[in-house]
């Protein structure tokens, strides 16, 4: 049976196969949890993704996790929210399930992600979670020997995926 937790943490902590990054199309860095990514990984991890020239949102790319706990670091961009009618939820699906298929392919069992879109990016996080959660058990449905952890930052968060877990 596939696992799915919702923890609150540091995702730069998570010793898995893979840790999702909530990137930019860019790829080169930024704020909230892709600088501390980028911080803990070091700058060979800048010079691995200034090499894939950015990604399109809701696809995700894959480079190792350098002095990172994680293995791999996959990056997705996921949808910036501008108001719900640009394809917002689909776009967020595709970054997690982009981003699952991704770390199956290279041989990832344990994967962790952030809450994709939902800082800087502004996606309303009931709703974030609602597409989140629902994306991620269709995936898991398939892939039993995945176990996938959700790493909230804050309670807010954290709570906000529980519930999505509970009215699931
Ligand atoms: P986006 O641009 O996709 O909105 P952000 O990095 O601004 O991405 O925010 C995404 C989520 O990641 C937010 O809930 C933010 O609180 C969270 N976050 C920031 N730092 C970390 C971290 N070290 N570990 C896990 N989550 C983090």
């Amino acid at each position: 049976m596939a696992k799915f937790t919702i923890k609150l943490g540091d995702i730069t902590k998570e010793k898995v196969d893979a840790i999702v990054n909530a990137a930019n199309t860019t790829l080169l860095g930024g704020g909230g949890v892709d600088g501390a990514i980028h911080r803990v990984a070091g700058p060979a991890l800048d010079v691995a993704c200034a090499r894939l020239h950015g990604c399109p949102t809701g696809e995700a790319r894959i480079t190792p996790g350098f002095e990172l706990p994680a293995h791999y670091v996959i990056h997705t961009p996921g949808p910036i929210w501008q108001g719900g009618n640009h394809n917002e939820a689909i776009l967020l699906a595709n970054s997690y399930r982009n981003s699952l298929e991704l770390a199956i392919k290279n041989g990832c069992q344990t994967i962790a992600f952030p809450s994709i879109s939902t800082g800087v990016y502004a996606y309303p996080l009931e709703e974030a979670a609602k597409v989140a959660v629902k994306t991620i058990k269709t995936v898991l449905e398939q892939y039993p020997q995945l176990e996938v952890t959700m790493v909230c930052f804050d309670l807010q968060t954290y709570q906000a995926y529980l519930g999505a877990v509970k009215r699931k």
